[in-house]
């Protein structure tokens, strides 16, 4: 979107707020009391605002209240249901529509990632998606190589070395390195996005897109896969009340989400089936790999930069 418009469209929606504090409703008979605009025939809706005409029957009863009310729920949400049906069930279909002009039906790229990512961070403010634990890492060192620490970083060594350079007891540095880790996690997380981008770019270069397009792409990648996570969350902890989640959960995830990047390239990107089988698994393997040196990253970071 072109920034002027962008700019009219914000200044007529502050004018329509300052409308709320000006307007007079017309009360002339055979005008729209909303916009004053006459009506010309015997129509149910005015053309020009889509406000409907006064009529005695339909305001009568309190049946007619609560079916309002239920519409108004269903059709105010209605981008909502669009937009998570449509990016969980139909891979890459909100890509596609978004640039073949279809914008108004399901919410933009920025929106839905955002949105996830404040819902998730409102619900669970201490989620470890992207830090490693401090524990996690440990006990990764313990059981040899492991994906959880694949720098394989004897963690809880150094924090004891740490402890006596510093003079401060290990728990406090576990703490703290949790703490810092957490906030990190939050301010560097959207990085992964242009990041995937970068990636997807490369994948389907032949295409000769608009970097936009991959951006986009990530965006719902990215957030279909927050999504899922978020479901998952939501089960695990306030509906089963289960206080962690268990390798083999992320695991099926991951093959779930492995299998929808595939289609996600198909949709999207218009590739032959062979075509979005391979670029996909690469993608997987890539989205994957970029999490876990993010997770595992932010909270190396913010161990070894406790200085005191
Ligand atoms: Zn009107």
């Amino acid at each position: 979107m072109a920034l002027s418009i962008a700019i009219k469209e914000l200044r007529d929606f502050l004018k329509e707020i300052a409308g709320v504090f000006s307007q007079r409703f017309d009360e002339t008979a055979g005008h729209c009391p909303n916009c004053s605009a006459p009506y010309l025939r015997e129509e149910i809706y005015c053309y020009h605002c889509g406000e409907q005409k006064a009529n005695q029957s339909r305001d009568t009863t309190f049946y007619a209240l609560l079916m309002e009310l239920l519409v108004e729920i269903l059709v105010i949400n209605r981008r909502l249901f669009f937009t998570i049906i449509g990016l969980i069930c139909r891979p890459g279909l909100l890509t596609r529509a978004y640039f073949l002009g279809i914008r108004n039906k399901f919410y933009k790229p920025l929106t839905i990632l955002s949105a996830v990512v404040g819902i998730f961070y409102g619900v669970f403010a201490s989620a470890t998606l992207f830090h490693t634990g401090f524990n996690e890492m440990d006990q990764a060192y313990q059981q040899g190589w492991n994906t959880s620490n694949f720098l394989h970083y004897d963690i809880a060594g150094q924090a004891r070395l740490k402890s006596e350079t510093i003079h401060r007891d290990v728990k406090d540095i576990i703490k703290d390195t949790e703490q810092k880790a957490e906030v990190y996690s939050k301010n560097f997380f959207w990085l992964i996005w242009p990041l995937l981008a970068v990636f997807v770019s490369m994948l389907v270069r032949q295409q000769h897109l608009n970097f936009n397009y991959h951006l986009v792409s990530a965006a719902h990648i990215f957030g279909a896969y927050l999504v899922a996570w978020l479901l998952i969350c939501l089960i695990t902890f306030k509906v089963a009340h289960v206080t962690a989640i268990q390798p083999v959960q992320s695991l099926y995830l991951n093959i779930i989400f492995l299998i929808y990047m595939v289609f996600h390239l198909r949709i999207a990107y218009r590739l032959t089936a062979v075509e979005a089988i391979w670029r996909g698994l690469i993608l997987a393997a890539v989205f994957f790999g970029l999490i876990i040196i993010f997770r595992q990253a932010t909270t190396l970071i913010s161990f070894l930069t406790i200085n005191r």
